[in-house]
């Protein structure tokens, strides 16, 4: 297993855990007519708790892999406790939105979910709810068409630190 650290940046990916998607990958089949569908997870370490993960690269690096040059491109987070989103990431954007999420689905409020389940973590669901689990992105040869200060984010709201999947799927030629 390889462990790759951020580049340069504490927040952006703690661990990348490269091997950990090709045990369930399902590898593009191709078909007669050159489409492609191509399914790919990616697993994070996420210290939950607003934890703001920059994930651009290792969705480019999907795709680059993908032999795939024209299409659209899925980010899906499994679970009802994170989301997918896109920021201008950078640490003022990022405390703006840590503020907004506390304001819009405070910590320390009372949730009916936590009642539910004796879970703490009711602001979470709440946050991934409005944040959403997936984003999708169009692409043409080779290159997404993200804007330049346009990153693909991964935003953990749970209440304790989690191991995250993020499927990336692909449909093109
Ligand atoms: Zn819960």
């Amino acid at each position: 297993m390889r462990h790759r650290d951020s580049p340069k940046d504490h927040l952006v990916v703690e661990n990348y855990l490269v091997e950990g998607y090709l045990g369930y990958d399902k590898l593009g089949y191709d078909k007669s007519d050159g489409n492609m569908v191509i399914n790919k997870t990616l697993v994070f370490s996420t210290r939950g708790s607003g934890h703001l993960i920059d994930i651009t690269n290792h969705v480019n690096g999907v795709l680059a892999e993908s032999g795939v040059h024209n299409g659209i491109l899925t980010v899906f987070v499994v679970g009802s406790t994170a989301a997918i989103t896109t920021l201008e990431y950078e640490p003022g954007l990022i405390k703006d939105m840590t503020e907004l999420y506390d304001k819009l689905a405070p910590a320390n409020k009372r949730y009916a979910h936590d009642e539910t389940w004796g879970d703490a973590n009711g602001f979470s669901h709440v946050r991934a709810a409005l944040q959403g689990p997936s984003l999708t992105v169009p692409f043409e040869d080779d290159r997404l068409f993200l804007g330049t200060w346009q990153q693909i984010v991964l935003a953990d709201f749970d209440h304790r630190p989690r191991s995250r999947s993020v499927v990336v799927n692909i449909i093109g030629e």
